[in-house]
């Protein structure tokens, strides 16, 4: 018995023993890995393995143009493609490192053995920038063929663009920082996004752009003593604490120590100008606040909120649906340009704009065939909006940005009727609401405080 106890003390001791080194080896190995995954000294090699496993070596498709707008990202292009392969389906996919893929809604046509495919419907849709990991991505067309066979192909770049760095809105205090690239991988052209995580935003880059609408000398509508410059600048002042008391930065692109003199309506385009400013700040979003006058039929007046032509209309409707409900005032009866309740969309169709051109060079970008008609949500979308504004109209300067392939989403809220004493007295007593209305939809749209 004692010598079967002393045996069994042994047994406990040599499992023990295993025990704690199996636990050591687990440790060592998990320490390895996460050694690995911070310092990425294994990721390139991972990545060309899982890339490489998919896509086709020998063949590419071309992208000709790719745009950055608000927090979405887009692309279309065309490849060559054999007449006796039937094609079921084409979609650009992002395909990340760990062999996850996201589909991102795509059009395509197949005449004359090309393909031809766009993700460019919608402006502000397509690839969500704000929701992805931290992990690289890869773009890449991926085709169905009748045969059920897969195939996915690498893209190159045959535009004139480069590369772009984008940083996701400020949640938490942190951002990703995408670096939105072409290179190669084993000398087949890829289109990535290299993706990490940094503490801070850089000085110069924002999230947000909050528009004061007219200053300077221009006053925009007045009624009696009211003046809309100065409501709208008191209404941006709050609206850029609202914003940033929920954690984004904010750029003001005027707050009211311009001078009397300042000729903001055509130096809008300057170096100083509030669309350089906009072009400038790196911001996803712009809010341009406004008052509304002159409709001789209104007798009520209310909110309207104006966005971008061939955009998805979801946050424009929960701006609109927000300040009604959390400043208690109504959609407006305007129905010149309305969409839905209190959504606006006002287009220059293209051959206005064509006959309206000063000069005789077309500079149209060509992809949509309407274009805001609002320059502000128009000049700070760049190629996505049809931002037009060269200089050959010799009241303004030329927008240098109205060729970026990289736009700030824009939004103008008329905030309610100069001329309909009853609304202005509303606006007047409730900026604050308005300003909350307006909060709690980018609140609630882009995540900011829930993730
Ligand atoms: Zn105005």
């Amino acid at each position: 018995m004692k010598r079967k106890n002393k045996r069994k003390k042994l047994n406990l001791k040599k499992i023990l023993i295993m025990i704690i080194f199996i636990v050591m080896i687990l440790c060592i190995y998990k320490a390895i890995d996460f050694f690995i995954k911070q310092t990425g000294i294994i990721e390139a090699s991972s990545q060309v393995e899982e890339i490489l496993r998919v896509v086709e070596k020998n063949k590419h498709a071309s992208v000709s143009r790719y745009i950055v707008y608000g927090t979405h990202l887009n692309l279309e292009g065309n490849m060559q493609i054999a007449g006796d392969n039937q094609i079921k389906k084409a979609e650009v996919v992002a395909k990340d490192v760990s062999g996850e893929e996201i589909a991102i809604d795509s059009e395509y046509t197949y005449e004359d053995n090309l393909l031809s495919f766009s993700t460019l419907k919608e402006i502000n849709t397509g690839l969500n920038l704000e929701n992805l990991n931290v992990i690289d991505y890869y773009l890449l067309l991926k085709v169905e063929f009748a045969n059920n066979e897969t195939k996915y192909y690498s893209l190159s770049n045959d535009t004139e663009y480069g590369n772009i760095e984008y940083y996701t809105l400020t949640r938490n205090n942190t951002n990703n920082k995408i670096n939105i690239n072409f290179g190669t991988l084993e000398n087949i052209p890829v289109f990535r996004l290299n993706i990490t995580t940094v503490k801070e935003l850089p000085e110069d880059v924002y999230d947000v752009v909050v528009d004061p609408g007219h200053g300077g000398n221009d006053s925009g509508a007045i009624s009696g003593k009211y003046i809309e410059s100065d409501i709208v600048l008191d209404c941006a002042k709050r609206l850029k604490t609202g914003l940033e008391a929920i954690g984004l930065k904010v750029l003001l692109t005027r707050d009211g120590t311009e001078s009397e003199e300042d000729y903001t309506t055509y130096n809008i385009y300057d170096e100083d100008g509030r669309v350089t400013m906009a072009n400038e700040s790196h911001a996803k979003i712009l809010i341009s606040l406004h008052m509304n006058s002159n409709e001789e039929y209104i007798s009520e007046g209310g909110i309207e909120v104006y966005a971008a032509p061939n955009s998805d209309l979801t946050l424009a409707k929960l701006l609109a649906d927000n300040i009604v409900e959390v400043a208690n005032t109504q959609y407006s009866q305007n129905e010149s340009d309305k969409e839905l309740e209190g959504v606006y969309v006002r287009t220059i169709e293209l051959d206005e704009y064509i006959n309206n051109r000063n000069s005789s060079s077309n500079n149209y970008h060509g992809i949509f065939d309407s274009i805001p008609y609002l320059y502000i949500i128009r000049e700070i979308g760049g190629i996505a909006t049809g931002a037009y504004v060269d200089g050959s109209n010799s009241n303004y300067s030329a927008n240098k940005y109205r060729n970026s392939n990289v736009g700030v989403e824009g939004y103008l809220i008329e905030l309610g009727y100069i001329n309909v004493r009853e609304d202005l007295n509303h606006v007047l007593r409730n900026k604050e609401l308005y300003v909350k209305g307006i909060v709690n939809s980018i609140n609630t749209f882009y995540e900011i405080e829930q993730k």
